[in-house]
């Protein structure tokens, strides 16, 4: 079976922790690793951006993506918002140190966005941090990995403003329009485990559409564990399901997957 890079996960997630062994039994058994050919571990906050540069070296196929995600910024599901001036000048500490950088293994800036789902929402905070991580992003020359969440329209329009940012659109929600838009200006998408549940025909059909070259995976776990396994902790040991789906919609065999995939991931976090 051919091996397969998760290019969106968060291992530091706490929900890791009902799995037996949690974690670390996971990423050190054999099956796991046969199938894992490596793992972005992407923050959501300063804090967890941490603990997930720690793993990333303590584990040689884990790289870290360091970031804040909107709803952190917002201090969701219940806490203070965080200030975007304090927060972002401590991004810009850390990262903008390439030797730093490169000894905590940070392939990207991550996870950062908008997401219109959750209320209630505090679209220029989102903005701010959002805009701000593009402008480090842009600044250090590191990819990013987005979450647009019912803001397609807004996270469309504020990345074409950072010409030179290049990324993911991960667990991809949008439209085949909009996805075109982007693979012409150089973006990659990335679908996870939504793409094999049973009623998502329209993400299928859009995951259709992405051109090979442009194609990424994920799993996103512990969340949005695919399909037989939907609803349980997901890990990317069970990225086989997502790529097989993706193999089947393109027409082409699981091995071509792992191998276009495997050089989109090169050509973006690896160059
Ligand atoms: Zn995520």
């Amino acid at each position: 079976m051919p091996a397969y890079f998760d290019t969106h996960a968060h291992y530091f997630d706490r929900k890791f922790a009902e799995l037996p062994g949690g974690a670390s039994a996971l990423l050190h058994d054999p099956d796991f690793r046969r199938t894992v050919s490596g793992i972005i571990n992407a923050g959501t906050n300063l804090e967890n951006s941490r603990i997930a540069v720690q793993m990333a070296k303590e584990y040689p196929l884990m790289y870290a993506a360091v970031g804040i995600h909107p709803e952190d910024a917002q201090g969701m599901p219940q806490g203070t918002p965080l200030d975007p001036d304090t927060t972002l000048s401590a991004l810009w500490d850390w990262v903008s140190d390439a030797e730093r950088r490169r000894q905590d293994k940070i392939v990207a800036i991550g996870e950062i966005g908008l997401d219109y789902y959750w209320e209630p929402m505090d679209k220029p905070l989102q903005k701010a941090f959002f805009e701000g991580q593009l402008e480090i992003a842009e600044r250090v020359g590191l990819p990013v990995l987005i979450h647009d969440r019912e803001a397609h329209g807004d996270t469309f329009e504020t990345v074409l403003k950072y010409p030179g940012v290049r990324g993911v659109f991960h667990g991809y929600s949008g439209s085949a329009e909009m996805a075109k838009e982007l693979v012409k200006r150089g973006w990659f998408i990335a679908f996870g485990g939504t793409v094999t549940f049973k009623n998502a025909h329209r993400v299928r059909e859009v995951a259709a559409s992405v051109p090979l070259d442009h194609l990424l995976l994920e799993t996103d776990c512990p969340y949005m564990a695919p399909v037989p396994h939907r609803g349980k902790i997901n890990h990317s040991g069970l990225i086989p399901h997502i790529a097989e789906m993706l193999a089947e919609l393109h027409g082409v065999s699981p091995e071509e997957i792992s191998r276009v995939t495997a050089q989109n991931t090169q050509r973006l976090f690896f160059p």
